[in-house]
């Protein structure tokens, strides 16, 4: 067996178990729903935060209006950001984790990403650019610091990773008041996207989805 079809099966197996996980189920209000798009091949991830309401309802990631910005900033259609053969989304936290008291949703659960991340990123060794998208995955992969200085210093990430800011509703205003933005740092993260999404080679095993 090659080393790629044993990363296919390794990845086959270990998405069947993180379907199954019922670690912190009894903090879950929804339950558990892992939410990932996982493949051997891909090699662009994109590292978010948690399912919201509606990705938990779907089983898509970012299939709501945070996804559609976010899809924007990329200048990239649905059907090449869902193409998990060139492209991995992996939150987090897996499962939707629920609101705050005052609104807002919940940070991802703590448990989720020390048990799976890891794991799931060995299965993946084409990955050569992480989207760091919000605070927590950057916070995770990073260590402590401001989204918003991270985004402006995003030279200094390359080639390994690109940090953005969480893409919801509350992005758009601050995009606004922050012209760099979309005139330096858009033009240059699909610059950097480009070389990655080349069509993928023979995949042995179906595209993991959620
Ligand atoms: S959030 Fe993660 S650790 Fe918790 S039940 Fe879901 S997959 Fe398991």
């Amino acid at each position: 067996m090659t080393d790629r079809a044993k990363a296919a099966d390794d990845l086959t197996a270990l998405v069947a178990q993180v379907r199954a996980c019922r670690v912190c189920a009894d903090s879950l209000p929804l339950g558990p729903r892992p939410v990932l798009h996982v493949s051997p091949t891909a090699r662009l991830l994109i590292a978010s935060q948690a399912p919201g309401t509606r990705v938990h309802e779907t089983g898509i990631s970012f299939n709501d209006a945070s996804g559609d910005r976010l899809r924007g900033w990329l200048g990239m259609d649905r059907e090449t950001f869902y193409d998990s053969r060139r492209i991995a989304i992996l939150p987090m936290g897996l499962c939707y984790p629920g609101r705050m008291p005052k609104g807002g949703d919940r940070p991802p659960r703590p448990e989720c990403a020390p048990l799976w991340r890891e794991k799931l990123l060995a299965c993946m060794p084409d990955v050569t650019l992480t989207l760091l998208v919000g605070s927590y995955a950057q916070a995770a992969v990073l260590g402590p610091g401001k989204v918003e200085d991270r985004v402006r210093d995003f030279r200094a990430y390359l080639p390994r990773y690109f940090p953005l800011p969480h893409p919801s509703w509350r992005t758009g205003a601050w995009e606004r008041r922050n012209p760099w933005f979309t005139a330096e740092v858009l033009p240059a993260l699909r610059a950097a996207i480009a070389p990655l999404l080349a069509p993928s080679r023979q995949v042995t095993t179906p595209q993991q989805h959620a």
